[in-house]
């Protein structure tokens, strides 16, 4: 049996099928590149439009100083707050406005939007306009069905996810506006698929790591000292001793693909001896001994693991090459880390995602963890905001994918899921329980 209101709502976001397709259009014809963070300042104006016209109240917030942020390439972020008639919680849908470059392989126009059977292509269609443009549907239709709601619902189109999220979700977390005063419930429409609700990420730890050794001329390498040499032997540590280690500890995080449900370290980058040629240059090397070798490492942890046991796990195996070797110096250099985060499956927002879904969908929610993080560490490290999950239409896989799209129906079935939510949450059906 559903609720009168549910009925409502879900006529309201079937009437509003062209409505939503149209909107998803328009906000993946404005390309919004990033690096190096193009049309922030458009995306948000055309967003602040739209939502003013349906009664929200709009900010548009500038991250500046923060990385990236300058007078060509300001990081512009909306946020809109829409008052409910009582008092009552703040439902807070919040979605990034960046996407990756194009890259190469398509076959459609990548910032046309073009509608093909029930898909719309192009670029940024899937992660993530298709699931903002699905939260404004809901929130829209929402209204529509339930006026006298309470409390508050907040929609932001954010920058710099791609890049970090510090122009972004950061920025305003710092300025609080993910504080549990202002938001009691935030859903993130990332593609996570829309039987799916995503709890949270693990944790990234990316490092430098730096050999040392001694310049001389390449004819006589005794006379120097090769920091590759002693490079390749962390190497070979790394293969011997971690990598077999890394690939035995599994976590109780529901991570999806399930390769991800260990420890895992990827080598992002290595570099030794003299710099790359640069482009256009034809000549050769001169023959030197490389004093310097780098490496940066990208250790992906689990909710298991203590971040501490994770750098020293790295330290550890540098002294034991150290012990090994004659003259052996090394830097160890943090860049940044992440720790690991996972909402109950008893929070509020995580209960009504999941009868929403059942409501909807006919069938139990999955709950899943993301192999990479999101703009949920933000809200949790500087918001102290827990009842947070990612929720949204679209498959993951074609995220930063060639000819990326995403379905029509999909986006409307997470919008039919997202607008329950808000009546379960802020009004009194939802309240009296199980109507949903
Ligand atoms: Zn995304």
């Amino acid at each position: 049996m559903k609720s009168v209101q549910a009925e409502t709502l879900f006529r309201s976001i079937e009437q509003r099928r062209d409505d939503l397709i149209a909107l998803t259009q328009s906000l993946v014809r404005i390309p919004t590149i990033n690096p190096p963070g193009d049309h922030y300042l458009e995306i948000c104006e055309f967003l602040k439009r739209r939502l003013e016209a349906t009664g929200f109240e709009t900010e548009l917030i500038r991250g500046k100083g923060t990385p990236g942020d300058s007078d060509r390439f300001p990081r512009w972020n909306i946020v809109a707050r829409r008052e409910g008639k009582h008092p009552g919680e703040c439902v807070h849908f919040n979605s990034h406005t960046d996407v990756v470059e194009v890259g190469q392989g398509w076959t459609k126009d990548p910032f046309a939007g073009e509608l093909e059977n029930g898909k719309i292509y192009g670029r940024g269609t899937c992660d993530m306009k298709g699931g903002l443009a699905a939260s404004i549907i809901a929130a829209e239709a929402f209204v529509e069905a339930c006026p006298d709601y309470a409390g508050a619902i907040e929609i932001s189109g954010t920058a710099d996810e791609e890049s970090g999220g510090y122009g972004g979700v950061a920025y305003l977390a710092e300025q609080g506006y993910f504080s549990p005063e202002r938001v009691q419930h935030v859903i993130i429409p990332e593609p996570l698929q829309k039987d799916r609700i995503c709890l949270g990420h693990r944790g990234v730890w990316w490092a430098e790591i730096e050999t040392h050794g001694e310049i001389a001329h390449g004819s006589m390498p005794f006379l120097g000292d090769c920091a590759i040499r002693h490079m390749a032997a962390v190497l070979n540590e790394m293969e011997t001793s971690l990598f077999p280690v890394l690939a035995t500890r599994s976590t109780s995080m529901p991570v999806v693909p399930e390769g991800a449900r260990q420890s895992t370290l990827n080598i992002n980058s290595f570099h030794g001896g003299q710099d790359e040629s640069p482009t256009g240059f034809t000549g050769f090397p001169s023959p030197c001994v490389p004093d310097s070798a780098r490496m940066v490492i990208d250790r992906r942890f689990l909710i298991e693991e203590d971040f501490s046991d994770v750098q020293q796990e790295i330290h550890d195996l540098l002294e034991r090459v150290k012990s090994q070797r004659e003259k052996f110096s090394y830097d160890v250099r943090e860049l940044h880390h992440v720790i690991p985060t996972m909402t109950e499956k008893t929070a509020p927002i995580v209960e009504s995602a999941a009868k929403a879904i059942k409501s909807v969908l006919g069938q139990d929610a999955k709950y899943v963890v993301s192999p990479g993080t999101y703009d949920q560490k933000h809200i949790d490290r500087i918001g102290r905001l827990k009842n947070c999950i990612a929720y949204g239409p679209g498959l993951l896989e074609l995220a930063h994918k060639p000819d990326e799209y995403i379905g029509v129906e999909d986006m409307l079935d997470s919008a039919r899921v997202m607008g329950l939510c808000l009546i379960d949450l802020l009004t009194d059906a939802g309240e009296q329980g199980e109507k949903l």
